[in-house]
C-alpha cells in the first residue's frame, strides 16, 4: 500500500472525523463538499476535533500538525486530482451517491481507489457507476472514530483482492482495527448484530413485558456487559431508533403490532418531548449520570 493523498468526499459528522483521523496519521487530506457553507462548517468541526484528539491521545502538538495537512475544495476534479484513495461520506441517499460516483468515475485519475462509508447501502449498488468496479470497496467507520476504531472493510463481488489487502493495510495505518467482511452483508458485522439486539429489547418494552431498566439490568448482570439495549439506544439516539423501526415496518407490509406500537411510543413519549438520548440529556435515562452507571443499579 503506497497511499499518500486521501480525499474525503462529504465533510459532515463522519467525513470530518475520517478526515481528522487520516491527517492525524500523517496523510495529506483533501476535503470535498458541495458548497462553501459546508466547507466552513467542516473547518469548525476539524478545529473542535483538534481539541478532542489532543485530549484523547494526550498529544496536542500532533493534533496541531494534523491541521496543516488539509486542503478544501468544492470542485470535485480539483479535490481528487492527486487522490490515491477517495473515501466517500456523503448523505445516505441512493440518488445522491449514484450521481456522485458517475461524476467521480469521470474526473478521478486512473490510480484512485474508491471506498464508501455507507452504513446501509451495498457497494454493488454503485459499482458500475464508478467505471472501476475492481477498485471499489466499502470502508465503514463508527461514529467517534478515534475511540470506536473499527474499520469494516467489505468487498463487493467485483472488488480485486489486492485492493482489499491495500484497504486493510490503510485502515491499520490510520489507527483502526481492520475487519474484513468477505462478502456483502447489509449492516456489515456490527449492525447485523446490534440492530436485532436493540429491536428485541424494544419489543419487550413495547409489549409491556418489562420496563427498560429491568431489561438492561437483566442483560448487564447476566452477561457482564457494561450497558443494556436501552443504554445503547440513548447513545445511538432515539431518532435513529425510530427511523429504523419505520424502515422495518415499511419493508414489511405485515408489520407486527409490536412494531407499530413501538414507533408510536418512541414518537409520542420521546421524540415529541425532546428526549432524544444522550445528545439532549435525556432518553431512557437522564444524563450525565445515567442510573445504569450507579453501583446500586446492579444490586437492587
Ligand atoms: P452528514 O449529513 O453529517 O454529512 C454529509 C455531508 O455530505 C455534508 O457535509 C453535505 O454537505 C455533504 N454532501 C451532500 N451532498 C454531497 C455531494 N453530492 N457530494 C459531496 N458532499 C455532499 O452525514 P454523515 O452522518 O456524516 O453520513 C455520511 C455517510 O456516512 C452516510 O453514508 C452514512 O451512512 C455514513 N455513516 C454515518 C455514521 C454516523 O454515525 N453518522 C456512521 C457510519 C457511517
Amino acid at each position: 500500500m503506497n497511499y499518500k493523498n486521501i480525499t474525503v468526499a462529504g465533510s459532515g459528522v463522519l467525513g470530518s472525523q475520517i478526515a481528522f483521523q487520516t491527517a492525524f496519521h500523517g496523510y495529506n487530506v483533501s476535503i470535498y463538499d458541495i458548497h462553501d457553507e459546508a466547507i466552513t462548517k467542516a473547518q469548525k468541526s476539524l478545529a473542535k476535533l483538534k481539541g478532542v484528539y489532543g485530549n484523547y491521545f494526550k498529544d496536542e502538538q500532533r493534533a496541531e500538525e494534523a491541521m496543516t495537512r488539509f486542503t478544501f475544495s468544492t470542485d470535485l476534479a480539483e479535490a481528487v486530482k492527486d487522490a490515491d484513495l477517495v473515501i466517500e461520506a456523503i448523505p445516505e441517499v441512493v440518488e445522491i451517491k449514484t450521481k456522485f460516483y458517475k461524476q467521480l468515475g469521470k474526473v478521478a485519475p486512473a490510480k484512485s481507489v474508491f471506498a464508501t462509508n455507507s452504513s446501509t447501502l451495498l457497494p454493488s449498488q454503485f459499482a458500475e457507476y464508478t467505471g472501476r468496479p475492481e477498485k471499489f470497496i466499502a470502508l465503514h467507520f463508527a461514529n467517534q472514530i478515534w475511540a470506536k476504531n473499527t474499520a469494516e472493510v467489505m468487498d463487493h463481488p467485483g472488488t480485486a483482492e489486492h485492493i482489499t489487502l491495500e484497504l486493510l493495510d490503510f485502515a491499520k495505518s490510520i489507527g483502526m482495527v481492520p475487519l474484513h467482511i468477505k462478502k456483502e452483508q447489509p449492516g456489515y458485522i456490527l449492525n447485523s448484530l446490534l440492530v436485532p439486539f436493540l429491536s428485541a429489547g424494544q419489543n419487550l418494552f413495547a409489549n409491556d413485558v418489562a420496563e427498560p431498566e429491568t431489561i438492561d439490568k437483566t442483560w448487564m448482570i447476566a452477561t457482564g456487559a457494561p450497558m443494556g439495549p436501552f443504554g445503547i439506544l440513548d447513545v445511538v439516539g432515539i431518532q435513529t431508533a425510530y427511523n429504523i423501526v419505520l424502515m422495518q415496518a415499511s419493508a414489511n407490509p405485515d408489520a407486527t403490532n409490536s412494531q407499530k406500537k413501538l414507533a408510536e411510543l418512541l414518537k409520542t413519549e420521546f421524540i415529541d418531548k425532546g428526549k432524544m438520548g444522550v445528545a439532549t440529556g435525556e432518553g431512557f435515562y437522564k444524563y450525565p449520570n445515567p442510573a445504569y452507571l450507579e453501583p446500586e443499579f446492579l444490586k437492587a
